[in-house]
């Protein structure tokens, strides 16, 4: 049978003598991968369709229980232009792809398939528009770590529920009262970086507007969500790192 996905493609790995292997987030299939023949000789007609960080339409043979499908066809539906020709957002979009890549084990099934690629989709086209790299990620963190049940304490003190909080803790997950930041020699933050990282938090990618007209977010901010989801989950997103080093040259 024909199945037609939309999809966004994470990566690109070679595969084989002139083979191709793409990672994909579907709306409807969650993650799953495509093995395209051919893609590296000079005249395939596939290959300007099979690039990360763009968003196709893939026509494959679905069968239940595998992850690797061949593709037959693929068709550009978005090309996000500004991130293929702009460093500083194409190292943007690879951190975010890597989150959804990380987030979902290969051959095991997706949790919000469509909600997951509703994310990525809308965290795409944020930074696609320009709009700050550092509070588009760091809402498009916050979202999937709410959706995944990892979400920072934004609210009160991790520990005891206070309302009056004065530092971050990435082991306990979020905000901490005075007396359980001073328990853990934790520095107390300024105000300001404690209601712009409570604004994100509790934002999320629907609210980028207002976040972004409230000052957006500090690489400082993207650090603690990343150091946070890596405590609950253990994973390491590998292009954080050429990420973050592009702005400290600044
Ligand atoms: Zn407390």
């Amino acid at each position: 049978m024909n199945e037609l996905a939309q999809g966004l493609i994470l990566r690109q790995t070679d595969f084989r003598e002139a083979d191709v292997m793409i990672t994909v987030l579907t709306r409807d299939y969650g993650k799953i991968s495509f093995s395209v023949r051919g893609v590296r000789r000079m005249t395939s007609k596939n290959a300007g369709s099979v690039i990360p960080y763009t968003m196709g339409e893939f026509q494959f043979d679905y069968k239940q229980d595998r992850s690797v499908f061949r593709l037959k066809t693929a068709r550009t539906k978005k090309f996000y232009m500004h991130i293929h020709q702009d460093l500083k957002a194409s190292a943007a979009a690879a951190y975010a792809a890597q989150i959804a890549d990380e987030m979902n084990l290969a051959g095991s099934e997706t949790e919000h398939p469509a909600e997951q690629f509703g994310m990525l989709e809308t965290c795409f086209d944020l930074i696609e528009s320009g709009m700050d790299t550092h509070t588009v990620l760091a809402l498009y963190l916050s979202d999937v770590m709410k959706l995944f049940g990892i979400a920072p304490s934004a609210d009160g003190c991790a520990v005891c529920g206070s309302p009056r909080v004065t530092s971050l803790s990435v082991s306990e997950g979020g905000f901490l009262c005075a007396e359980h930041a001073a328990a853990r020699h934790l520095p107390v933050l300024d105000t300001a970086d404690l209601k712009r990282f409570r604004l994100i938090a509790k934002g999320g990618l629907k609210h980028a507007d207002i976040v972004s007209k409230a000052g957006g977010a500090e690489l400082k901010d993207l650090v603690i969500l990343k150091e946070i989801l890596k405590h609950h989950t253990g994973i390491e997103i590998r292009s954080a790192a050429f990420y973050e080093r592009l702005f400290v040259v600044d």
